[in-house]
């Protein structure tokens, strides 16, 4: 694995193996995390991240639900990012910032009762590939509705993006590599579609967009947003409502949307084929500009600020 020999930690660049915590800080026993998966692209015009600000405002979003004061502006910690890539010099990387609740060596406390414990803040960046598999993007993969039920909002919030949700979302994913496919769905508490362990999910049907709404106990995914957006732009409707569980099987396309995923085809929901088994052309077209706007080879939805180049780019004088 490529990974970027700093990590900064509280507003101080470290060397990546000093990024260490004590076994009994509170993190590790309460699951007390929040963070970010954001992803730098390379362009023509340099590296660019994707949606930096929007990303580090939902960290600040998720840690204000979790009352961590992470004593950083949503600009200085978006700074640091670029500041870390930047030094990486890692061309296309994935950003991982991240606020936790520590030790106090000198006044050590144990218990669940968090006030006690600091609020430590870091930022990681690594290569990572394709999250889903080389190949996942054209040929789409296979996956199953799991028999775990997705977190529910008003014992683990789904606005916030914290590490204690990642259990229930390891369960999703282990039962479904167990079982032979790539991911798995989770429903939520009233049987609803949610979304998979770390994506967001589209159905297309007759044209149309259609996602489970935020109610649904799923996070509200950047990707997700880009994905409407860019579908709007097409003239393409966005319906945001309850899916039935059959109603995957029924899908004419279906599909994945996240950082890590990125736009991922579903060929297959409980071993059902979902339309022709294959990527579909609506899915296909959405890809293609998707791929397009990360790369810099076109703007975004109405020209939104949606690519921090890590070096200032030249205007040219007209
Ligand atoms: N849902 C879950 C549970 C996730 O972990 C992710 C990945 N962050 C997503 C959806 C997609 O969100 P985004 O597009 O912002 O990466």
């Amino acid at each position: 694995m490529n990974v970027a020999s700093k990590i900064w930690k509280n507003g101080e660049m470290i060397d990546w193996d000093d990024a260490r915590i004590h076994i009994m800080s509170h993190v590790v026993h309460y699951g007390s995390s929040v963070f970010e998966g954001i992803r730098c692209y390379k362009t023509a015009n340099g590296s660019a991240v994707f949606r930096l600000r929007e990303h580090i405002q939902r960290l600040f979003n998720s840690a204000k639900i979790y009352r961590m004061d992470a004593k950083f502006t949503v600009d200085e910690i978006c700074d640091a990012t670029v500041e870390l890539v930047r030094d990486s010099g890692l061309e296309e990387c994935y950003i991982r910032p991240l606020i936790i609740r520590g030790l106090n060596e000198d006044k050590p406390a144990f218990g669940v009762n968090p006030f006690p414990n600091p609020i430590d803040s870091y930022i990681a960046v690594w290569q990572w590939g394709k999250y889903l598999g080389e190949e996942a993007l054209e040929t789409g993969i296979d996956v199953c509705v799991s028999s775990w039920t997705r977190i529910t909002s008003n014992s683990l919030p789904s606005m916030a993006k914290a590490g204690a949700n990642y259990m229930n979302s390891q369960l999703i994913k282990m039962e479904a590599i167990l079982g032979g496919f790539s991911e798995g769905i989770a429903l939520d508490d009233r049987g609803y579609v949610s979304e998979g362990s770390g994506e967001n999910l589209f159905l297309v049907n007759d044209g149309k967009l259609i996602t489970p709404p935020l109610g649904a106990a799923i996070l509200p995914g950047i990707t997700r947003d880009t994905v409407i957006q860019i579908a709007r732009e097409l003239g393409i409707e966005v319906v945001e409502t309850t899916v039935q569980r059959a109603a995957l099987y029924l899908a004419d396309e279906l599909f994945f949307t996240g950082t890590a995923a990125e736009i991922t085809p579903i060929r297959s929901v409980d071993r059902i084929t979902v339309g022709a088994g294959k990527r579909g052309e609506v899915t296909k077209r959405l890809q293609e500009e998707f791929f397009k706007i990360i790369r810099n080879e076109r703007p975004a939805p109405k020209n939104a600020p949606w690519l921090t180049f890590l070096k200032e780019q030249k205007t040219v004088a007209a």
